[in-house]
């Protein structure tokens, strides 16, 4: 864990010596600046000495500068070196996440995702670049304060350092309380936060019911709760912040007191009793920091824990070594005694399922929701991978081909689109990146959008998403369906593409689908008579599996499921 930690800083090797070197400039000058202020109570003005007077004062000058354009390089840097880090882990991180399988995303909410991209991140920031530099820089405060007043007096010392542990324990058992306060206002807080996404986000909903009291009843226990927890919070803060004033104080009190004793007994010059207090409130500092450094330390290390649990999942679709490329397929799919189930094993949503699809042809799945017909479509591409059985494109095993080259081979409308934030163009060329303006234009044209892209103010440099136009589900899935064209698969897959869709846009969208579908093999989900009427073979799948199958004819005459579903369902929609 640790070595895979301390790897981030390898390509930052030269930032994190320089910010060190620098750290330890500036804590050396720290230190030597009381020495400083004792040679001129001790020395210089009892025995008027003006000219070691100005000596003295132009190094401390200069002094100060190398000590300042340290500290500048230490805060300027040492802040570098964590961005940097940061920002290689945030890539990493993000080049995994594209690597992950469905089921992965299946599991996993957006906002722990998210959370890891910025908290974790964040976290382990902090430690990897504050860690290191106040570990070091307390101490070499600590050990040169501590050395130095031994030098100046060590009984006195003693005393003081004995207080040590005292503060020590003082500082980790409030720390410790003040943590888990934290933990408690960051608890409370996620929990506003998810709340008011989830009423926001069900905001309709809520005002349709007329619920909007309800929603802020809920929110304000909620919001109750976390102000409660900061409250608490910053309680038990200034107990803590209090308590370290009275020890400090104590310190210095005992420091005045005892020291002034021993330049009364002449043990000590006053020049010494100076330096000493100066040090006194030095090793303070440290104190606090080390404290600080260990909660750090936690932190960063829950963070990076996440970040590698996440880091170590491996993405379970992988190509074979020997794997092949797919190049000019007919495209005929078969299915060989196909079993799935999504928890491997328990609970087949398919099992045993036999299924041609020949070059060119059209099939359509049909049955009750909840069958497994999008499932099954999933399965092609390799979105999942199946516990037994065989899938085969044009004869070949689909694990056998490598997994980009499948999946460029394959165009899946589904029936909620999604589109990125950006223009339209973006959106449409995201088939192929390559296109030229024409093929855009093109494909916009059979995907019956055209028009409507030049009609908009800003044509095909529309802004989409937020902050740009608003699509209607119909207009989006023509914007899917360009991006089909221009991708122009020789495999198609429709999973209920018009099924949100109104009646007059599912006409003209079908349409396009069935100018899409020319040519390539197609396996269409519909739950729309004459899609269905028109292809070469209906297979109707339910919960036990593929029941029926033959064209449309043939299951009409044959008065089973189809049939069943025929006249429930289709007769009413004229078509
Ligand atoms: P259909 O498209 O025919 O309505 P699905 O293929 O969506 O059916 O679902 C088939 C079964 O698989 C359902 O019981 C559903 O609950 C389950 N299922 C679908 N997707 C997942 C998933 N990602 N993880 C686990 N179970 C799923
Ligand atoms: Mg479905």
């Amino acid at each position: 864990m640790l070595k895979r930690f301390i790897s981030y800083y390898k390509p930052h090797k030269k930032l994190f010596f320089i910010d060190m070197f620098f750290a330890f400039l500036v804590s050396t000058f720290d230190l030597i600046f009381p020495m400083f202020t004792r040679k001129m109570v001790n020395q210089i003005i009892p025995d008027g000495r003006m000219d070691l007077l100005l000596k003295w004062s132009i190094i401390m000058i200069l002094l100060f500068i190398v000590r300042y354009i340290s500290s500048y390089i230490v805060a300027y840097w040492g802040h570098l070196l964590g961005v940097k880090i940061e920002h290689d882990m945030r890539r990493d991180l993000f080049g995994h996440l594209q690597t992950l399988p469905f089921s992965y995303y299946d599991n996993t909410k957006t906002g722990h995702i998210m959370s890891r991209m910025v908290n974790d991140l964040r976290d382990i920031t902090e430690l990897a670049h504050h860690g290191p530099e106040d570990l070091f820089i307390s101490l070499v405060m600590l050990l040169g304060s501590f050395f130095i007043l031994l030098t100046i007096e060590w009984r006195l010392t003693l005393i003081l350092f004995a207080f040590i542990p005292l503060m020590v324990l003082f500082t980790i058992k409030k720390r410790e309380k003040m943590e888990d306060s934290f933990r408690k206002v960051r608890q409370e807080i996620a929990d506003v936060n998810s709340q008011l996404e989830n009423s926001i986000s069900g905001i309709r909903v809520a005002k349709s019911f007329t619920n909007e009291d309800y929603e802020i009843e809920k929110f304000d226990k909620g919001n109750e709760a976390f102000s409660n927890a900061r409250k608490e919070s910053y309680k038990i803060m200034a107990e803590f912040i209090t308590g370290i004033g009275i020890v400090s104080n104590i310190l210095n009190l005992l420091v005045i007191s005892i020291g002034g004793y021993f330049v009364y007994t002449n043990v000590i010059d006053i020049g010494d009793l100076f330096a000493y207090t100066l040090y006194v409130n030095f090793f303070m500092q440290p104190i606090r920091r080390l404290t600080e450094f260990t909660q750090q330390l936690q932190d960063g290390m829950t963070g990076f824990e996440r970040f590698i649990e996440v880091m170590n999942i491996s993405p379970d679709i992988v190509d074979k070594p020997d794997a092949i490329e797919l190049n000019n397929i007919k495209g005929d799919i078969v299915f060989d005694n196909v079993s799935f189930s999504y928890d491997n094993g328990e609970g087949a949503v398919l099992s045993n399922v036999n299924l041609t699809i020949e070059e060119g042809k059209t099939i359509a799945l049909v049955g009750p929701s909840g069958a497994g017909k999008t499932t099954l479509c999933h399965l092609i591409p390799r979105f999942y991978d199946i516990n037994s059985g065989n899938i085969f494109i044009d004869g070949l095993n689909i694990k056998d081909i490598k997994l980009k080259s499948l999946r460029q081979n394959i165009g899946l409308v589904q029936q909620d689109v999604f589109l990125f934030t950006g223009t339209i163009r973006e959106n449409i060329l995201y088939g192929k990146p390559s296109a030229t303006e024409a093929e855009v234009i093109d494909a916009a044209k059979k995907a019956r959008i055209h028009d409507f892209i030049e009609n908009l103010p800003n044509g095909y440099d529309t802004y989409i998403g937020e902050k740009g136009v608003m699509l209607s589900g119909g207009q989006k899935q023509r914007i899917s369906i360009a991006r089909l064209f221009l991708k122009n698969p020789p495999l198609l897959i429709l999973d209920e593409a018009t099924s949100a869709l109104d009646n007059e846009t599912e006409t003209m969208i079908q349409r396009s689908l069935e100018e899409l579908s020319k040519g390539r093999t197609t396996l269409v989900i519909a739950h729309r008579l004459s899609t269905i009427k028109n292809a070469d073979e209906i297979i109707v799948l339910t919960a036990r599996g593929i029941e029926e199958r033959g064209n449309h004819e043939e299951l009409l005459r044959k008065n089973g499921i189809y049939a069943n579903l025929y006249n429930s369902q289709f007769k009413s929609l004229i078509n």
